[in-house]
């Protein structure tokens, strides 16, 4: 983005980078939804793929406004997806809209069993972002070891990206830092519960940060069990600020720009 185009958004202004806006949580409420962006100074959004099928509906959101971005992929809890073929995901990463590939990565705290096709999907995933040069968006739940392992085994370091919705320790936090990835905080932050994940938001590397709400869920503190949507990043910003005895300004700047560097969305024109 140009200095003035910068300027004419307001910028720096929040970004959430992940959240489902395609999800029937939000069936005829987008209006109403870029409106309370707006006056929380919630100037961006990522909204991400969860599955092939539902993946128009995402890239509408990014084609129909400029502040909206996709991404595409399969999510690890979609087992009755399949296998993906990292061709089709290359096709698809394509559109200048698509600014990423996932969300992927793995999870063992909802499906139990033999999950040999949910890593083989996300060593699809890991493949296609290198052939197109695009970031990954990772999730992993209980499974953190596999993650990395996955991750380095097929040189997700190249492409980097982000480890979405962070919820592991400090060490696994580290290692994906060392592989050149991001780490995103969501509401999870502001829960009272949360004092280990509190202390990693200290001590990630600022210039890794990034925030992200997951709408429609994991909606922050004061705000929890009710239907998360983007305007609520400024929560988990100011909690994130709040650990790190920044001002809230500078943890909104330096989040932007390090979403900005990442995802590297095309120029408004
Ligand atoms: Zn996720
Ligand atoms: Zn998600």
């Amino acid at each position: 983005m140009s200095e003035a185009a910068q300027q004419d958004a307001g910028f720096p202004g929040l970004v959430d980078s992940h959240c489902h806006l395609d999800f029937p949580e939000f069936g005829g409420k987008l209006a109403e939804v870029r409106e309370e962006m707006r006056a929380n100074g919630v100037t961006h959004a990522l909204c991400i793929s969860v599955n092939l099928p539902d993946f128009p509906k995402v890239l509408d959101l990014a084609e129909a406004h400029d502040n909206f971005f996709a991404t595409v992929g399969v999510h690890p809890d979609h087992e009755e997806h399949g296998a993906v073929d990292p061709a089709r995901l290359v096709e698809l990463a394509r559109h200048p809209r698509v600014l990423a590939i996932g969300e992927t990565g793995l999870d063992y705290y909802r499906l139990r069993g033999d999950l040999d096709w949910q890593r083989e999907r996300f060593r699809a995933h890991i493949r296609a972002a290198r052939e197109c040069g695009k970031p990954l968006v990772i999730h992993t739940r209980e499974a953190a070891e596999d993650t990395l392992r996955i991750m380095q085994e097929e040189g997700a370091a190249e492409v980097g990206g982000v480890m979405h919705c962070f919820t592991e320790t400090g060490q696994v936090a580290q290692a994906a830092v060392e592989l050149g990835f991001h780490i995103s905080f969501s509401g999870i932050v502001t829960f009272k519960n949360a004092g280990a994940l509190r202390d990693v938001a200290r001590e990630v590397p600022l210039d890794r940060v990034l925030v992200e709400t997951d709408s429609p869920y994991l909606a922050p503190v004061p705000h929890r069990g009710k239907t998360n949507r983007p305007a609520l990043v400024r929560h988990v910003a100011e909690e994130v600020a709040r650990v790190r005895e920044m001002r809230f300004q500078e943890l909104v700047s330096a989040t932007s720009g390090n979403f900005f560097r990442l995802f590297k969305p095309p120029v408004q024109s």
